[in-house]
């Protein structure tokens, strides 16, 4: 059963409109997993979370927030998002830090390292986060907060970049902060680092009630296409990604021309740019001199238009370098489209090769499976007046409905057993902002 917060009342009062909720995704899910959800539910049902990133949209954190913090209140937990202010030059340094701890290279200079504890404190002191008993703090821009903290419960690091070769040097300075933690949650086993911070996975998963993700009428695609022009008398073979060069969109580039030098097909490179990414402008202009009738670079926020072209492509490439996990992948799949990923992190947990997509590990073999896809194939849709039930299912939808139970059991994992074994015990005093160090 529905654990029937007053918290779902208030919500009701504020407003008509209605939010995703649990028991919508009978759905998907069969009854016995949802009640299993609620059950868990049921002992957290006392607790204040907040979760903390740096961005309200572009990219995946923004995504997976959105749904996983309006379900969290459905069930009865008391759920926040706050997201901390910086200029675009504390997000070049914290940008410099994700490539680094995705195997880039970093110059770490002094200055850099006060500048950016120095806005974490200024948020710090505009953010009161004494009062949650749990606060999720989600990859390295907000990570040296907690020092400005007396806490009121456990604090989680959830770090969602691919770990899997993360720079030495930024790795042992993160680490002074990380250590603070009550528990680290990375995307893959893999991820994992040595620390003596207990260490958890949680892989991300999708909202399928989103206007990304719901099914689509044929004429709903054929207007968003149309409303920007894309061509819908060739397949189209499309990217889409924040710009940044670990997406790899020249590669993509190079493989599409490889593929297509005889075969017609559009490419379509969709990207956005993230607040908190401020090299995406530049690497969205350096591409542009490669823009033709055939290839389409866009930088526009439009989910609708995510959905139309993964549900249309006779090909989806996610050709990344290095990818913590990769949701465009999920969502392509959930779809059911024909999906080419890079060889790496997220990307190879989800795709199988040649099972439910292809894996590359180099343009020729972008080119290659971006061909072989094409080759069983078959005129676009458009053109031959198709209905959906033609669509070839190339991959079976993965089973990321949500990440609710996943969050719901690692949330209980790092709460201390007594909170567990007293909901609604009364919460320890709220301590005043402790100040820096
Ligand atoms: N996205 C979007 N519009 C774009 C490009 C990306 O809405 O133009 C979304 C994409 O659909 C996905 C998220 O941004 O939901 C990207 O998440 P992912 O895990 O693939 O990569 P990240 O950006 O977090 O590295």
């Amino acid at each position: 059963m529905p654990p029937s917060a007053s918290q779902d009342l208030d919500l009701a009062h504020r407003d008509t409109r209605r939010t995703v909720q649990l028991d919508d995704y009978t759905r998907f899910l069969d009854r016995e997993r949802i009640e299993r959800i609620y059950e868990k539910a049921e002992a957290l049902q006392h607790l204040h979370v907040v979760h903390v990133n740096s961005t309200f949209y572009g990219g995946g954190v923004a995504e997976l927030l959105d749904d996983l913090t309006l379900l969290m209140n459905n069930v009865g937990i008391t759920t926040g998002w706050r997201v901390i202010q910086g200029a675009p030059d504390f997000f070049s340094i914290t940008k410099k830090m994700h490539n680094a701890l995705q195997g880039g290279s970093i110059h770490l200079t002094d200055l850099k390292k006060k500048h950016y504890e120095d806005i974490v404190y200024k948020n710090a002191v505009r953010t009161h986060l004494d009062r949650h008993n749990m606060v999720v703090v989600h990859d390295p821009q907000p990570l040296p907060l907690i020092q400005h903290y007396h806490r009121n419960g456990p604090w989680i690091w959830q770090c969602h970049v691919d770990l899997s070769a993360p720079d030495r040097e930024l790795w042992r300075y993160l680490q002074s902060f990380i250590e603070h933690y009550d528990g680290v949650v990375v995307s893959l086993d893999a991820y994992t680092q040595s620390l003596d911070t207990p260490q958890r996975t949680i892989t991300p998963a999708i909202d399928p009630f989103a206007i990304k993700n719901k099914e689509l009428s044929e004429a709903e695609i054929n207007e968003r296409l149309a409303h920007y022009d894309i061509p819908r008398d060739q397949p189209l073979v499309v990217q889409i990604s924040r710009f940044d060069r670990w997406k790899d969109p020249e590669g993509v580039i190079e493989a599409f021309k490889k593929a297509h030098e005889e075969v017609d097909a559009t490419l379509v490179l969709l990207g956005n740019v993230a607040t908190d990414d401020p090299e995406g402008k530049e690497v969205y202009e350096s591409l542009l001199d490669e823009e033709t009738e055939r290839i389409r670079i866009l930088s526009v926020e439009d989910t609708a238009l995510v959905n139309a072209l993964q549900r249309r492509a006779a090909v989806v490439l996610q050709k990344s370098l290095r990818e913590g996990f990769g949701l465009t992948v999920t969502e392509a799949m959930w779809k059911g489209s024909a999906v080419v990923g890079g060889n790496v992190g997220g990307i190879r947990h989800q795709i199988e090769d040649g099972e439910n997509g292809f894996l590359v590990d180099s343009i020729d073999e972008a080119a290659a499976a971006d061909r072989g896809a094409h080759s069983e194939s078959r005129p676009p849709r458009d053109a031959r007046h198709e209905g959906p039930s033609d669509r070839p299912r190339a991959v079976s939808a993965p089973p990321h409905a949500g990440g609710l139970p996943r969050s719901l059991r690692r949330l209980r994992d790092a709460l201390p057993a007594e909170r567990l074994t007293s909901p609604g015990a009364t919460m320890e005093p709220v301590s005043p902002h402790a100040g820096p160090a």
